[in-house]
């Protein structure tokens, strides 16, 4: 995937806006990929912590949310506790999957979930899940 980085891009308002949100400074990872190597989640994600930190670090925040990452994280906060830059990185990723949704963007349409396994799914589990998946 080719990516144009500038000026404009790195001080770009959306990067400073995941920067705002979620209380983090991406620029202070060095990239030692402690983070993903411990994400019990990144079988299942296309860009790993590690490289969304750079992207952001490049302003990239777009890229970034182009991506399902945000929505696969699982929250466990293990990467956070490895960090050696003491990043909150489930804050950035909350941040990231926040500023789609808050653009209307769902990522699951409720009524695309057949009824009958409505019936089946844990009432907590559902108000959760839609609470992470809906604007
Ligand atoms: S909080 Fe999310 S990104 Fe961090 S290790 Fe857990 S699943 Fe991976
Ligand atoms: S563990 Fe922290 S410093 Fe290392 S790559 Fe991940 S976010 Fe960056």
């Amino acid at each position: 995937m080719a990516i144009k980085v500038s000026v404009k891009t790195v001080r770009g308002p959306l990067a400073a806006k995941v920067k705002e949100v979620s209380g983090q400074d991406p620029n202070v990872c060095f990239q030692c990929g402690l983070c993903a190597g411990s994400c019990p989640m990144t079988g299942e994600m296309e860009i790993f912590t590690r490289k969304v930190m750079h992207l952001l670090q490049l302003g990239l925040a777009d890229v970034v949310i182009a991506q399902k990452m945000a929505y696969l994280c699982a929250s466990c906060h293990t990467c956070q506790v490895r960090c050696p830059r003491g990043i909150d990185i489930p804050a950035v990723v909350e941040a990231l999957r926040l500023l789609t949704l808050r653009h209307g963007e769902n990522y699951l349409a409720p009524e695309s979930i057949p009824a009958e396994r409505v019936r089946e799914m844990p009432q907590a589990a559902m108000v959760a899940g839609l609470r992470k998946f809906t604007a």
